[in-house]
Order: structure tokens, then sequence, then C-alpha cells
């Protein structure tokens, strides 16, 4: 038996017939860049996030970057940013033009530790990007309280967190605007690259939706220099029939994760996810941390399981961002995170007798 660390052929043919009457429907049309299925994408997904808008845009990267720059963040201006993430929250930043200001998570949500905030706050700090990591809100209403005293944007990195809840509240509605990713691994995936920004302020969805369609409300009148950054037709014809999933398939990695925190509670060498009491993480991911992770990962691999790091190498350490000048042990607890993650398989489609394994596996070592 092998077990895959996502099984996204599974997720097609669970319901396969939508998706391919979804094909038929759009090819059909006739119509392929900003039609019906973008239009109804955006009123159901503003609808599930509780927010007044959603616009469709290219892929996670493009909607935080369109957040930034329709805010008038750019040259000379700083965004806090985790320093335990993906590269692509700190990509956006530096591609607005501003500077991404890292901050060290908490060692146990692994989320941005809003008691670290405040000391990385400068004259030229414009706003904070939290992130929701693996699928898990972060300390939102710290965060908040914070960008309210110094008059910063808060702006949700909702990439892992389709669906995910802080304190009864869906992401995408936490904070001024947050940019998701539709990337097939995501819990909400299309079957190709897509994004969206979700928003309740009126004056930004109207600028990034002018900004990611060449700067123009009108066809051929251009306002500003704008972006291509569109989400198709047919990513949201697919994007609209998982959504009617999204709920049932977050369940299922739901119990999927309780079976795992459960199995392994008596294992001593092994660090759980923590999961504070005011979020409903979604478990994009299910992170476990070990500083034996690389001879886990390989047992599992020899077992025919798959998993993967998230993240082995922190931002302020990769070639890309070496202009910035950091250091190894510049940011000690997000080193010390990347070290030891390890992400076991985690999705809608983990069957009962192949998650033993992982667990059977793991407790041999
Ligand atoms: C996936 C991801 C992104 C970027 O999304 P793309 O659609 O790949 O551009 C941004 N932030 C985080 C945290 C992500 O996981």
């Amino acid at each position: 038996m092998k077990v895959p660390f996502l099984d996204l052929h599974a997720q097609y043919l669970e319901i396969k017939d939508e998706f391919d009457a979804a094909y038929a429907r759009v090819m059909d049309s006739g119509w392929y860049i900003l039609g019906k299925e973008v239009e109804a994408f955006e009123a159901e997904f503003a609808s599930y996030c509780q927010v007044k808008h959603c616009i469709g845009v290219g892929n996670g990267l493009d909607a935080l970057q369109l957040i930034l720059r329709a805010s008038g963040i750019g040259s000379g201006d700083e965004v806090i940013v985790p320093a335990h993430t993906y590269i692509a929250t700190w990509l956006a930043v530096t591609y607005s033009g501003a500077k991404p200001v890292p901050v060290e998570p908490d060692e146990h949500t692994n989320n941005i530790d809003s008691s670290c905030i405040e000391s990385a706050i400068t004259a030229r700090t414009r706003a904070i990007m939290p992130v929701h990591l693996y699928g898990q809100p972060a300390d939102m209403d710290s965060i908040n309280e914070i960008a309210v005293r110094y008059g910063l944007k808060v702006f949700e990195d909702a990439a892992q967190a389709h669906g995910a809840k802080y304190k009864g509240q869906r992401t995408g509605g936490l904070a001024d605007a947050a940019g998701f990713s539709f990337y097939p691994g995501k819990n909400l995936g299309a079957f190709g690259d897509g994004g969206a920004v979700t928003t309740n302020d009126d004056v930004l969805a109207e600028k990034i939706r002018m900004l990611g369609n060449y700067g123009s409300r009108i066809k051929y009148h251009n306002n500003v220099k704008g972006f291509n950054s569109r989400l198709d037709e047919l990513q949201a014809a697919m994007l609209r029939v998982k959504l009617r999933r999204l709920d049932e398939w977050n369940a299922r990695r739901k119990r999927a994760a309780t079976q795992y925190l459960d199995q392994f509670k008596t294992e001593t060498d092994i660090v759980l996810p923590v999961v504070p009491s005011w979020v409903e993480p979604v478990w994009h991911l299910f992170v476990i941390k070990s500083p034996h992770r690389n001879e886990l990962q390989k047992h599992l691999a020899e077992a025919g399981v798959g998993t993967m790091l998230h993240y082995p190498i922190p931002p302020h350490l990769q070639d890309a961002y070496a202009e910035s000048g950091y250091r190894v042990g510049a940011f000690p607890i997000a080193e010390k995170i990347s070290q030891n993650v390890l992400s076991l398989p985690m999705g809608p489609h983990l069957a009962k007798r192949q998650q033993q394994l992982v667990v059977n596996t793991l407790k041999e070592v």
C-alpha cells in the first residue's frame, strides 16, 4: 500500500460528473475570461467567507501583492510578516516595492507571535500581514488591536485557510483584506493557478478589480498601469463545484487530524500541533515536530508514505533574500521550527487504513 502525501486525483474522481459538466458548460459558452462563472464564483465565495467583496485574480501571490499596491503601499514602506511562512508572503511585499520585516512565530501555534510585533514597528511600518499557517487562524484580536493603536492595516494571508474560523468567524473577513490561493493543493484548489481577494472595503475592492485587469474599469480606458491577473472562467467553474464540497472535505480533514492527535498523544518524542480553543483550523497540513524528523521521514518513505517539509529553509535564510543580510540565528524560533517540522499525509481522501499505516510506521520507529 502506498500513502500519497495528498491525492488530488481522488478529488477529481469523487465528483467527476460535476467537473465534467462544468467543463462542458464553459467550453460551450464560448466565453473564457471575465464572464458569468467568475462572477458567480466571486459572489459565492464572498458569501462563504461572510464578506462583501471577492475579486478573482491569477494566483495567491498576486492577491497579496494587489492588496498592498491598491492600499498605496510601496517603496519606502515596511510590512510586518511572519519569519516562518511560505516565501510568497514575503515576495508579495517585496514586489509591491515595500520591505518585509520578519517577526518570530509562536513555537506552539507556529503563527506570528503577536507579543513580538510591537518591537518590529517603525515610523515606516504600514501594515501587518499575518498568515493562517497550516490552516490555523493567527491571533487576530491581538494583531488587530496593535494595528489600531499604531494606525496600521492588517492583511490576512489566507492561502492555507479556506473555511477556517477564528472565534466563529471565517478567515477572509478578519481584517482589512485577505489573499487566497487556489493552487491545486490548497483546501479549495483549482486545476491550475488561481487566487482571490476578499474584503469589506468597497473602495479597495474596486481598486483591486481595476489593478488586476490592466488598470481599466471600462475596456480600453486605462486609469493606471495595471496588471494582467485574472481568474479564468474554467477555473472559476471548477472552484464552484469544489466550494460546494469545502465544508465536508474540511470536516474529513478534521477527522483525520483528530485521529492523528489521539494516536500520538502518548508518543513523547513527537510534538503535536497545538490548537487554541478560539480557533477552528481546517488542517491544510498536519505538521508534527521532532528533532529526528529526517529519520522519521526516511522510515515513512521506506514504508511507502509520502511526507513533506513545510518549510525546510525560512525565507530570511533563502538565497533569494541574501541581500537582506540575515545570518543564521537571526530568527532562532523560525529556524528551529524549520529544522523540526514534518508534514504527514493529510487530505479529504486519506483512507482510514492508509492513515493507520502512517501511525503504525511512526510508532515503530
Ligand atoms: C500557496 C501560498 C501562497 C501563494 O499562492 P500561489 O497561488 O501559489 O501564488 C501565499 N502564501 C501562502 C502561505 C501559501 O501557502
